[in-house]
């Protein structure tokens, strides 16, 4: 298998949100009412850490997709069969016809990523963007970054092009099949 991957750069992201708002637009996560309801459902979101005291103040952000797991949590858990690892490009995916909306998923995703649509009962997360990907396009959040702060590819690929490049490649959050680096300092 050839992990598909998105790596993310915490020395550019800026924390703008055009991804998420990108990202929702495309995924059509736009009705409050039958989304989530009260919340706006989201595929990926901002995370934000502040280093330092004044006037030393450095500030990273990084956006937190499905972390397509190496041995998905959320698989394990779905007693309908309805999400899976995609054998050949290690996205996971839930499969909206299988879904029965039990949520057992949500509670067991560690990155707490699945949505939860109670209108239709089902649950629905980041898919990478199947389709583009599969029409040679890269995934919404990629292609929309201000700062191309997110790059995406095969992960062992992307983790030699970022070698080469003297980034440092953030291991304890690159646990799953995400990325996260930085500048070297
Ligand atoms: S991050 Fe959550 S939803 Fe994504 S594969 Fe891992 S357990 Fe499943
Ligand atoms: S669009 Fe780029 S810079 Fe803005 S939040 Fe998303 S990843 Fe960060």
């Amino acid at each position: 298998m050839n992990q598909l991957s998105l790596a993310i750069d915490l020395s550019r992201c800026i924390g703008c949100k055009t991804c998420v708002a990108a990202c929702r637009n495309y995924h059509g996560l736009t009705d409050h009412a039958s989304d989530m309801p009260g919340k706006m459902p989201y595929y990926l979101r901002v995370e934000s850490r502040r280093e330092g005291s004044f006037p030393n103040l450095k500030l990273e952000s990084w956006v937190v997709p499905c972390q397509h797991c190496n041995n998905a949590p959320c698989v394990k858990a779905c007693k309908s069969g309805s999400i899976s690892k995609d054998e050949q490009t290690g996205i996971v995916r839930i499969d909206q016809g299988k879904c029965q909306g039990s949520g057992d998923c949500l509670k067991a995703c560690p990155y707490g990523v699945i949505q939860f649509d109670a209108a239709r009962n089902k649950a629905h997360k980041c898919d990478m963007c199947w389709d583009l990907v599969h029409g040679g396009q890269k995934p919404v959040c990629a292609q929309v970054c201000l700062t191309d702060a997110i790059r995406f590819g095969e992960k062992q690929l992307l983790r030699m092009e970022l070698k080469a490049e003297g980034k440092e490649i953030l291991k304890r959050m690159s646990a799953q099949s995400v990325l996260y680096y930085r500048d070297s300092v």
